[in-house]
């Protein structure tokens, strides 16, 4: 059972009418599914709830369609129709005995109206500030349209509590909620009494504050969630400006939720950011209220979260992504569990759903997103139908992940890797700059095996067809991974391009511990996720001159979805490396490439001693073709399937290996590959009653 060190995580803590049963709180996140997969969503909250987790709160949630983000999917609580959705999940997170929170969101000048296609609003006439750069102006509020706006929010928390939350929020952070925009001098030049002081600029923040609390009448708790410092310097919200708020407002509220400038700054990845990014920022201000106070620091490690108890930075231990990566979490701290404890790894797959309007997932957590469509959980699993012996060949992400999750089914798991380690490309990606965290991957899947009597596994054996003929398995899992072309064959080129001559490394290359030649190095990035800019900063801090060649328009163009792609660029940028955007590698010859615009074809010649080429991958597959090409041994060797999973069936991301490694788990029994049925539930928009 739990270390007594811990007790103090566990204590009840009153939040205005409600009691919390622990510290740990969920704070509102997006997870891509909002109004749009409503049961899915409902059924991934009640999941943190029966982890333990004393507050599941939903994402922001729009109040009215004069305020909406379309394309992003988020929760919708603009009038009655969407009360069914939410009271689902908050029936949902109160039968596991947790708290439900709503957040109140008006994005304001955050949000383009793609949908409802009226103007939106700020505190003055700005182009919109979102993320998709749309040609659409926030138009300044009057006095009439504050009073709308006062009136709608308060009629969203009406519908809050008639859908049974117990806990809403006033939205004040991340320039997302369009009360941000007030507080900040970034965006808020009126010359009313709406702006120019900081009395003026929380004088809204006021306003929908009191008026929450006025329409709650005790029913609920209110929590306004406030970004602290806008890292701006003066520019921005302040630590000036926070104090004067807390001073004004400490008491106004049941809860603060503290948030750090943007939601790019506040969800820092582990290559940007490390645990507990936020502390001295955090620190000081609980003194300025009597109200219990929530901040978030990607916490996973019980020591931490107890430290920022201790020493009074926070009653709450906030978490997003702690709670993707292990929904469990605090029942493991519960029940002394902690080597079960399955730690975020600060990659942002996880917000990449929401940039890419689709159902959340996890690298660390295949489950995210699947509770209700898939009807997979976290920690418990399905006994195997009948006595099951599985090899796994292959120990990287997706054949880790497998053979875990079939050991947890009962099955009698054998897994082999051909190498001496653990963790296939993890294991090694985890030794380039910045991505360290990643290695969690591993040692939690490592952990989980060792717990298992029923998973055996053994290192360098390099697995043949004939070998696994010889061994009598029922079922086979290739899990051999995948390499990376040295041909440029990717995005840009479909066939390979002439090199001869030139000396082309790949990153496996560079991986196992291979240098190019000379001092100069071309890095043509045609992946436009991580790798290219990884590789580049590995080879400057190697001391190389490097210039990164790709045909997007930024560097690492694909980590907007995980919102780093700017910190990259000027990391890069800090180092030295020359960015040549814009421009494809047409050829490699003795003493450099030509490389052409990408959208004139001009061409130029960029002078090195070698090159690296990030661009498309080959899964390794030989074994499943080997296996595939010997089926008519199979019925005398006991063999009744083989599948190829993860990169060795199509090379992917990390999370998309170590979700194919829990499908293969699942599935063992009848794969859904080849099936004409839609392998997942899924909620189908009801038609409106037809006009006669
Ligand atoms: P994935 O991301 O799909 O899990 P990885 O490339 O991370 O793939 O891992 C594949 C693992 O399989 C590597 O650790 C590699 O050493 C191992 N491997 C490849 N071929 C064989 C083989 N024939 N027998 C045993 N292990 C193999
Ligand atoms: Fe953490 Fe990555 Fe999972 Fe998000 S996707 S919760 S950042 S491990």
């Amino acid at each position: 059972m739990r270390d007594p060190r811990y007790d103090v995580l566990f204590e009840a803590v009153p939040i205005g009418p409600v009691v919390a049963r622990n510290r740990f709180f969920q704070v509102p996140h997006c997870n891509g599914m909002g109004y749009r997969d409503v049961t899915a969503h409902a059924e991934m909250r009640a999941v943190k709830a029966e982890g333990g987790w004393a507050v599941v709160c939903t994402e922001q949630a729009e109040i009215h369609h004069s305020s909406e983000i379309t394309p992003f999917i988020e929760a919708r609580i603009w009038d009655e129709q969407d009360i069914p959705a939410l009271a689902r999940l908050t029936e949902r997170v109160h039968h596991f005995g947790a708290l439900a929170g709503i957040e109140l969101a008006y994005n304001g000048m955050n949000g383009s109206n793609l949908a409802s296609r009226v103007a939106p609003m700020g505190p003055v006439h700005l182009p919109v500030a979102t993320f998709t750069a749309d040609p659409v102006q926030a138009r300044a509020m009057t006095g009439k349209d504050i009073a709308n706006l006062r009136r709608w929010h308060r009629q969203a928390v009406d519908r809050s509590l008639r859908a049974g939350f117990d806990l809403v929020y006033v939205y004040a952070g991340h320039a997302l909620g369009g009360i941000h925009h007030f507080l900040s001098p970034r965006y808020n030049q009126r010359t009313d009494e709406y702006g120019g002081s900081i009395e003026n600029r929380m004088r809204l923040l006021r306003e929908i504050l009191e008026d929450t609390v006025e329409a709650v009448a005790g029913r609920a708790a209110v929590a306004c969630r406030i970004t602290i410092d806008e890292l701006l310097g003066p520019g921005g919200i302040s630590r000036e400006d926070i104090e004067a708020v807390l001073g004004a407002l400490g008491e106004t509220p049941d809860l603060w939720d503290f948030v750090l400038g943007s939601w790019e700054d506040d969800s820092v990845t582990s290559r940007f950011g490390p645990e507990g990014a936020q502390e001295s920022y955090v620190a000081g201000l609980r003194a300025l209220t009597s109200k219990p106070v929530v901040g978030v620091g990607r916490f996973t490690s019980p020591d931490t979260m107890l430290r920022m108890v201790r020493q009074g930075l926070l009653d709450f231990i906030g978490a997003a992504r702690p709670s993707i990566a292990d929904p469990f979490l605090p029942r493991k701290i519960e029940e002394g569990r902690l080597d079960d404890i399955r730690e975020c790894i600060g990659c942002n797959v996880c917000v990449a759903g929401d940039f890419t309007m689709s159902p959340v997932r996890c690298t660390q957590n295949p489950s995210m997103g699947e509770e209700w469509r898939r009807g997979w959980h976290p920690e418990h699993f399905r006994r195997v139908t009948a006595p099951a012996r599985v090899l796994v060949v292959g120990a990287g992400p997706a054949g880790l992940e497998a053979a875990q999750a079939l050991g947890k089914r009962g099955a009698d798991v054998v897994l082999v890797e051909a190498s001496r380690e653990l963790g296939g490309r993890v294991a090694k990606e985890a030794r380039l700059p910045g991505l360290a965290a990643w290695r969690r991957v591993v040692d939690y899947r490592e952990s989980q095996l060792a717990q298992l009597d029923n998973v055996e596994h053994f290192f360098q054996s390099a697995m043949t067809a004939d070998e696994v003929l010889a061994y009598g398995f029922d079922h086979v899992a290739v899990a051999t991974g995948s390499s990376w072309r040295a041909d440029g064959v990717g995005r840009w080129h479909t066939l390979p391009i002439p090199t001869a001559g030139l000396a082309v490394f790949t990153p496996d290359d560079l991986m196992a511990g291979a240098r190019p030649p000379g001092g100069h190095v071309v890095v043509f990035d045609d992946d436009h996720y991580y790798m290219g800019g990884v590789v580049a900063e590995l080879l400057r801090r190697d001391g190389y001159a490097v210039t990164l060649v790709t045909p997007g328009l930024a560097v690492s163009a694909w980590t907007v979805n995980t919102m780093e792609q700017t910190r990259i660029q000027a990391r890069l940028i800090e180092l030295g490396v020359t960015l040549a955007c814009s421009r494809t590698v047409l050829a490699g010859a003795s003493g450099g490439v030509v490389t052409a615009c990408a959208f004139t074809g001009r061409e130029s010649e960029i002078a090195c001693d070698g090159a690296v080429f990030v661009t498309g991958r080959l899964p390794e597959d030989s074994l499943a073709a080997d296996l595939a090409a010997r089926s008519d041994d199979w019925d005398g060797a006991g063999l009744r399937s083989v599948r190829a999973i993860g990169d060795a069936h199509c090379p992917g991301t990390i999370a998309a290996a170590v979700w194919e490694g829990r499908r293969y788990a699942e599935e063992l029994e009848a794969s859904t590959e080849d099936s004409d049925e839609t392998p997942f539930k899924r909620e189908v928009t009801a038609l409106a009653p037809g006009e006669q």
